[in-house]
C-alpha cells in the first residue's frame, strides 16, 4: 500500500454491518409491518436478541453510539421496567417459541443497570423466550463503572462473554477523549470476570484517536495482550461531528491523517499477530482457541450490527430505544427518542418506527458483501445460484473492479473475487461496488480506513 493508493480508495463508505445500510431505513416500515414479520418467525428459526441500554455516566468524546449521560438512577430504573414490558410484549407476539442462541447487551453502558435490575430483566427474558442452555450471552462493559457485584450478578444470570471498552492506554489520549481508564482498572475487571467464571473476554481498542501515535497503539496492544483477551477488535475512530456534536470537543488538528491512521491500524495488526492473534476480516483478532477463529475456518463467520459475530441466527430481535432488528423479511429500528420508545411499549405496541424490506436482489448483494467482509473472497456464481441467478448479472461490477485489480487490491479467477492481503484495509471499497443504494446520496459515512 502506498499513499496514492490510499488516497484513491479511502472514500467515505459504509461499514456494512447490514445491507441495505441503516441510512436507507424509512417510516414505510412500522409497528404494523413488524407485527406481521414477527408472527411469521418459524419455530425452528434460531433467534438472537439484542438489548440496548442508552445511558452512560459520562460522554466519551469519540462516542458514535445512541446514548445519553445520566447522573441519577431513576431514568435508568424506569427504562429497565419498560424494557421488561417490551420483552413480555414482543415474546407474546411470536407465534412459535424458537430457541434463542445468542443474546447481546450493548449501549451505552448496559452495566449502568443495577445488579438487581439486570438479574430481573434476565429472568423476564428467560420467562418470555426459549433461551437455549448453551446460548452465548455477551455484555458490553465499561471498566470505569462496573463493580464486582455486577460481575457476580451477570455470572449468576448466565452471562458467558464480556466485552470491555479499552481504546488506548496513553493518558494524554485518554484525557483528549474524556475517558480516563488506567491499566489497573481494566486488569481488575478482567480478574473479577475470570474469578466469576465469565471466561470469554473481548477488548475493544481504537486507532485514529486525538494525539495517538503508532507507538501508543503498539504499547496499548502489548499491555492488552498481557491480559490475554480471547478477542480484540481494533476500530478506527469515525470523526463525524456533523452527526455527533460532542465530537466537536476533539480538535480536527489533533487527529492523525489518513496515512497515519493506516500506519496505526497496520501496526496494531502486526503486533497482535506477534502476540498470537489471528487477523479476522477488517478489524477483529482472535486467539486460535476462540470460537470466532473456529467459525472463520468453517466459512461461517457472519457480520451483524455488533460487527463480526459467530451468531448464525437468521432472526435478530432488538429491544430498547434505537435498537435494530433483522428478520428474514427485512430490517426494523425502534424509535430513537426514549419518550417515543417508552410510550409505544406502554401502549402495548412495538416501538418500531422505520426499517426496510429486502428483496432477493438485496439478499444476494448482502450475501456477497458479507462473504467479502468475512472471508475476503466470494464466488459470485455460487452466491447467485442460491437465488436462481447467474454471475453474469454482475458484469458492471466486474468492470468497475478492474482498476482495483490493476492496483493489487483484488484479484479475479473465473467468478471468484478475492481481496488481497495488502487490499484488506480497503475491503469496504470493494464491497461498495455491489451496493446499489450507495449512489442515492443518503447518509454520510466514515473513511474506509
Ligand atoms: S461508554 Fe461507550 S457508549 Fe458511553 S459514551 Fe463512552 S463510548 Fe459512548
Amino acid at each position: 500500500m502506498d499513499r496514492t493508493l490510499l488516497e484513491r480508495y479511502d472514500k467515505r463508505v459504509p461499514r456494512y454491518t447490514s445491507y441495505p445500510t441503516a441510512p436507507h431505513f424509512h417510516p414505510g416500515i412500522n409497528a404494523e409491518t413488524y407485527t406481521r414479520w414477527l408472527a411469521a418467525v418459524e419455530k425452528d428459526t434460531p433467534l438472537s436478541l439484542y438489548f440496548h441500554v442508552p445511558f452512560c455516566r459520562e460522554m466519551c468524546w469519540y462516542c458514535g453510539c445512541h446514548t445519553k449521560v445520566v447522573r441519577r438512577y431513576e431514568p435508568v430504573g424506569e427504562y429497565a421496567t419498560t424494557m421488561a414490558d417490551e420483552v413480555t410484549l414482543i415474546g407474546g407476539m411470536l407465534e412459535a417459541r424458537p430457541p434463542v442462541t445468542h443474546m447481546h447487551w450493548g449501549g451505552g453502558t448496559p452495566t449502568i443497570l443495577s445488579a438487581d435490575d439486570l438479574e430481573h430483566l434476565m429472568a423476564k427474558i428467560r420467562a418470555g423466550f426459549n433461551v437455549a442452555a448453551d446460548a452465548e450471552i455477551a455484555v458490553e462493559m465499561d471498566p470505569r463503572t462496573v463493580t464486582e457485584n455486577h460481575v457476580r450478578a451477570l455470572a449468576r444470570a448466565g452471562v458467558n462473554r464480556a466485552s470491555l471498552g479499552v481504546q488506548d492506554f496513553n493518558e494524554q489520549v485518554q484525557k483528549a477523549i474524556n475517558r480516563v481508564q488506567p491499566y489497573a482498572m481494566t486488569e481488575q475487571v478482567v480478574e473479577w470476570l475470570r474469578a466469576a467464571g465469565i471466561k470469554a473476554i473481548n477488548f475493544d481498542l481504537m486507532y485514529g484517536l486525538p494525539y495517538q501515535t503508532v507507538d501508543d497503539v503498539i504499547r496499548t496492544v502489548d499491555l492488552a495482550a498481557q491480559m490475554r483477551p480471547d478477542r480484540v477488535a481494533v476500530f478506527g475512530y469515525a470523526h463525524v461531528p456533523w452527526m455527533k456534536t460532542h465530537q466537536k470537543m476533539i480538535p480536527d488538528e489533533s487527529l492523525p491523517d489518513a496515512w497515519q491512521r493506516f500506519e496505526q491500524a497496520e501496526a496494531a495488526a502486526k503486533r497482535l499477530a506477534e502476540r498470537g492473534y489471528r487477523r479476522i476480516g477488517l478489524d477483529h483478532y482472535a486467539l486460535e482457541t476462540d470460537s470466532m477463529t473456529e467459525v472463520l475456518d468453517k466459512g461461517r463467520l457472519r457480520r451483524n450490527f455488533q460487527g463480526y459475530t459467530t451468531d448464525e441466527a437468521r432472526a435478530l430481535i432488538g429491544f430498547g430505544a434505537s435498537s435494530i432488528g433483522a428478520l428474514p423479511q427485512g430490517y426494523v429500528q425502534n424509535a430513537v427518542p426514549l419518550r417515543a420508545w417508552g410510550e409505544a411499549v406502554r401502549n402495548g405496541h412495538p416501538a418500531v418506527d422505520k426499517g426496510i424490506a429486502v428483496n432477493d436482489d438485496d439478499r444476494l448483494r448482502r450475501d456477497i458483501i458479507e462473504r467479502l467482509m468475512c472471508d475476503l473472497e466470494v464466488d459470485l456464481s455460487v452466491e447467485a445460484a442460491r437465488y436462481g441467478k447467474s454471475a453474469n448479472e454482475f458484469s458492471g461490477e466486474i468492470e468497475m473492479l478492474k482498476p482495483m485489480i490493476a492496483d493489487g487490491i483484488a484479484t479475479i479467477d473465473g467468478d471468484r473475487i478475492s481481496i488481497t492481503e495488502p487490499g484488506r484495509p480497503l475491503m469496504r471499497a470493494v464491497c461498495a461496488l455491489f451496493d446499489t443504494y450507495l449512489d442515492s446520496g443518503v447518509g454520510r459515512h466514515s473513511q474506509a480506513v
